[in-house]
């Protein structure tokens, strides 16, 4: 059995980015996904297309199939005011930030007296990442998973 849409891909890998530190791995914990529903980036599902149990690939996908390329006017600069009830504010906190394209996580990238500047771009967009990438199952997925557009079970959602 090949991975191709409505399949359940189960898969081990590793995420490096171009400085080759590791972002993300599974270790030993395989990702269960459905494939075609968008639950990976677009251009490492892509290449997962048509692979069986025990391809092994490593590939490097642009910033434009991976997480977007970064918005500059996704980073602002607002007033400490903007935060209250946080005790202490430090580079690296994540917040919920409310906009009129609903909620998105900011991150704080600049601590400037009382003027704080916010990402709200994802941490990693604008990068190409490398995946090390091992097929180690493949299935066909159930009615409720088709339902619900993730993989249940070990590796996948579980609820
Ligand atoms: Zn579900």
């Amino acid at each position: 059995m090949t991975i191709a849409k409505d399949k359940v891909g189960l898969i081990e890998y590793t995420l490096t980015n171009e400085a080759g530190e590791t972002l993300d791995a599974s270790n030993g914990n395989p990702l269960a996904y459905l494939h075609g529903h968008h639950n990976l980036i677009p251009g490492l599902e892509k290449e997962l297309e048509g692979k069986k149990v025990g391809d092994k690939f490593t590939t490097t996908i642009a910033a434009a199939d991976a997480y977007g390329e970064r918005h500059p006017e996704l980073t602002q600069t607002v007033s400490k005011d903007m935060f209250q009830g946080v005790e202490e504010l430090e580079v690296g906190m994540r917040f919920q930030a409310q906009s009129e394209q609903g909620t998105h996580s900011v991150e704080i990238t600049a601590i400037d007296g009382d003027q704080i500047t916010v990402d709200g771009n994802h941490p990693l967009a604008g990068m190409p990442l490398t995946f090390d990438v091992e097929v180690v199952g493949v299935r066909d997925a159930t009615e409720e998973e088709l339902d619900h557009g993730h993989a249940h079970g070990e590796g996948g959602h579980q609820h």
